[in-house]
């Protein structure tokens, strides 16, 4: 090999060993910073890009009309592509092993550009799992961007497909009961139909499920990706074919992520393992005790870990919720802090009762996020905020850990 270290090949020639997924969370999407004499990535705020040369503009404007791959050369316009958003989508398409990632202004504008794509090649219908996040729940049953949605469980997925089916959709594991799907199985239910797998909750660190056959991964990464509840954002991580067709949807439909959103998440993947895995390990911990106590009807916690513990408790979900004082009482999740919500009131409050019921969503569920304080902390919180145990309601023996069901 030519070593001369005049050669003007690019950095992207050269083909790097694989790296391990903590290496490429602090380098990935920033592998130009040290040539360019740059340690933090820069922020790119511009709207709009000069240029003295307008035939190749409309060249550039035609070929992204064709394939929606992004420009070469200077951006033309922010809804088109911006280099700081860029940088976080390599980065987030390295976590996931995927060859391209499309960000958006949130995971719902992730899903409905997934669904817009399908929909705009007459593939409307869609196949979807319960639980799911409850907005995503009511995208699909509402029909807001002329969808029609057949609910099976995952043994149904091929039964339920039609000649129009445009995608399969689940959460693994799922919000908020964390009922995990045995990817691979769905995947080969699918055959051509593309898996969307909202992996949201696993991260990357604890599964990438383009590995088991996903075509597509979505992102809310307002939650782990963010990681410290000050970004609002979505990703889909998949192929390069499909990404071009997002990113046309995305300058048609205008649900861009600002570039300062591309910054601040670039820094929350530098540290999403290390986040994962330590409050893994305290939520893991806290399930263990919560399914000792005799105040929990069920605790769920899924068999891949993760940072997110559900319960069932047999007094009024209400009033732990209106009893906690380190743990913030808020929806959402996924950040350094610890986040509890009655998912019946609140995250889920949107899916018709009975469809909620039916995907295991009781009254009594609380849902929380775990975050990265001391474990004792937040299970003496969490202990007073439980109060005292209701009369008859429960003792040992009917309080179990349930490692939330695998379909
Ligand atoms: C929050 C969430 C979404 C929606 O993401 P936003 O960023 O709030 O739009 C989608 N899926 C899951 C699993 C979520 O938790």
């Amino acid at each position: 090999m030519d070593m001369d270290t005049t050669s003007t090949r690019t950095h992207d020639d050269i083909r790097i060993a694989p790296r391990a997924l903590a290496t490429e969370a602090v380098h990935a999407g920033r592998d130009d910073l040290a040539r360019q004499g740059l340690h933090a990535p820069p922020i790119d705020l511009s709207t709009t890009y000069p240029s003295y040369d307008s035939r190749g503009e409309a060249a550039r404007i035609d070929a992204f009309a064709g394939t929606g791959a992004e420009p070469d050369g200077p951006p033309v316009y922010g809804r088109l592509g911006n280099p700081t958003v860029a940088r976080f989508e390599t980065a987030l398409a390295r976590l996931e092993g995927t060859e391209a990632a499309v960000a958006f202004a949130s995971g719902m504008a992730a899903l409905s550009a997934v669904l817009l794509v399908r929909g705009s090649m007459g593939l409307r219908h869609v196949v979807a799992v319960r639980p799911l996040y409850g907005c995503s729940d009511h995208l699909l049953t509402a029909g807001l961007l002329g969808t029609e949605v057949t609910w099976t469980d995952p043994a149904g997925v091929t039964d339920a497909l039609r000649p129009d089916t445009g995608m399969v959709l689940v959460e693994s594991p799922a919000n908020p009961t964390l009922a995990e799907v045995d990817l691979r199985a769905v995947a080969h239910a699918c055959g051509s139909v593309p898996l969307l797998v909202d992996n949201t909750f696993a991260t990357p660190v604890l599964q990438r499920p383009a590995e088991h056959g996903a075509r597509l991964v979505l992102h809310s990464a307002t939650k782990y990706l963010g990681g410290h509840g000050d970004v609002l954002a979505g990703v889909v991580a998949c192929d390069e074919e499909f990404a071009g067709r997002l990113r046309q949807v995305r300058f048609a439909t205008g649900g861009v992520l600002h570039p300062l959103a591309g910054y601040l998440l670039l820094r929350g993947l530098s540290t999403l393992p290390v986040r994962v895995h330590a409050a893994s390990a305290t939520a893991a911990e806290l399930a263990r005790r919560l399914a000792a106590d005799p105040r929990i009807a069920r605790v769920h916690y899924p068999r891949i870990g993760g940072a997110m513990v559900a319960f069932e408790v047999h007094g009024d979900p209400h009033e732990v919720i209106g009893a906690v004082r380190l743990i913030t009482p808020a929806v959402s999740l996924g950040s350094v802090d610890t986040l509890i919500q009655h998912p019946a009131s609140i995250s889920h409050r949107i899916v018709d009762a009975d469809d909620r019921k039916g995907a295991g969503v009781s009254d009594q569920l609380l849902r929380m996020s775990v975050g990265l304080e001391d474990v004792d902390d937040l299970w003496s919180d969490l202990d007073q905020a439980l109060g005292r145990p209701v009369r008859g309601a429960g003792n040992c023996a009917t309080s179990h850990m349930e490692p939330a069901p695998a379909h």
